[in-house]
């Protein structure tokens, strides 16, 4: 059977990165490695729209999300987290187990952001140090409005801007300097292309002034030592060193590209799969759906984890079931990274399919029309 990878992580992989990380490895204190380490410094800076470095991990993407609160905080200090779904609870999961204090922004999954509502938690809750938020709740396929929340933080000189992009960064702008956000995280298996293990932190002047105070216990994941080793271009411990040169080679088609037709072509796909899967009667779940990923509402009757399994089984198209509270209630299909045409035109057929082998009454064919005709918009 011919497989389809249309999840939101790990996502496909285009034929020259995975040529890249077949190569023989290189030493990662040799100077040949040295030089892919300086090609990717200079196109991650481009990639997260800075001037200054993007740290890279041996890690998942959590990595880096832990590090962004032991490298930045004290035992003791408040930070308000947004929380509306499986990644948001991460935050305040992470502030927790180092003990400094989550203040929840809990807001009922699938709605949106009022960014007012962060400017009232920062005024009722004087001395909080951060705000920790996602760009996409990939549980849930919201996009919260990353740009608003930073124009308010950035009046706070003791507070940073934390944003977990993970499937953020490569999907649609985030850029750091001209947004003034503080953090922002990345991991390789999503918009990069990449199999999973690598996660990449930008931090600002600003967030490295916090850095210098901040008393949280960290020993792997120490930000101030993995900048010095990656002005050299080396890193701090053994790096994934396939990984990276397979990121050389995903940051290459990226540019080739160029970041706003990534964007602009990311939208269109996520623009055609909502249209697809609303002309066969299904309603979209997020309030503001990102590009990233669809989260798609089963129909009446139909349970949302038979899709998804069917899919996969009778159909050969990964997508994603929901997690918990969404659990059997939605599932997902993802637009980001690799992604074309026809990789939303045979999941929305792959759906009619599903949904026909279900039960689901609909005219067949509606779904995949409607995609058809959204992707040949201008
Ligand atoms: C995938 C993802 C993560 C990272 O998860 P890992 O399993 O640690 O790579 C974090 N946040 C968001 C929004 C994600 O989509």
């Amino acid at each position: 059977m011919k497989r389809y990878l249309l999840a939101p992580g790990p996502t496909t992989i285009p034929p020259e990165v995975l040529l890249k990380m077949a190569e023989p490895i290189l030493h990662h204190r040799n100077p040949l490695f040295e030089e892919v380490v300086a090609e990717v410094r200079e196109n991650l800076k481009y990639l997260f729209g800075t001037k200054n470095e993007v740290l890279i991990f041996a890690s998942s993407g959590t990595g880096a999300m832990e590090g962004a609160i032991t490298n930045m905080l004290s035992p003791g200090d408040k930070a308000i987290c947004v929380r509306s779904g499986k990644f948001g609870e991460r935050w305040g999961n992470i502030c927790k187990a180092y003990g400094v204090e989550a203040i929840n922004i809990e807001l009922p999954w699938g709605d949106d952001l009022d960014p007012g509502l962060v400017e009232k938690t920062i005024k009722a809750n004087p001395g909080v140090k951060g705000v920790y938020m996602q760009a996409t709740e990939t549980s849930t396929g919201v996009m919260f409005p990353v740009k608003q929340v930073a124009d308010i933080v950035k009046n706070y000189p003791d507070i940073l801007m934390v944003v977990d992009g993970i499937t953020g960064v490569g999907v649609f702008p985030l850029p750091m300097d001209e947004w003034k956000i503080d953090i922002l995280v990345s991991g390789s298996q999503k918009a990069l292309m990449l199999p999973p293990g690598l996660a990449m932190a930008g931090v600002s002047d600003k967030a490295w002034g916090f850095n210098k105070t901040a008393k949280c216990p960290r020993f792997y994941f120490n930000w101030a030592k993995e900048l010095a080793n990656l002005e050299k271009n080396q890193t701090n411990f053994t790096p994934a060193i396939s990984l990276i040169s397979g990121l050389r080679e995903s940051l290459r088609i990226i540019k080739a590209e160029g970041l706003e037709n990534v964007y602009k072509r990311i939208e269109k796909l996520a623009y055609a799969t909502r249209e697809g899967a609303k002309a066969l009667g299904l309603k979209i779940f997020a309030k503001t759906p990102s590009p990233a990923v669809t989260a798609i509402y089963a129909p009446e009757g139909i349970d949302g984890q038979a899709i998804y399994k069917t899919l996969w089984k009778k159909y050969g198209v990964t997508g994603a079931g929901g997690q918990d509270q969404l659990k059997g209630k939605a599932f997902r299909i993802a637009t980001l990274g690799y992604a074309d045409e026809y990789d939303v035109i045979t999941a929305i057929a792959a759906l009619e399919f599903t949904l026909r082998d279900l039960g689901y009454k609909f005219e067949m064919g509606k779904g995949v029309a409607r995609a058809v005709a959204c992707l040949a918009e201008k």
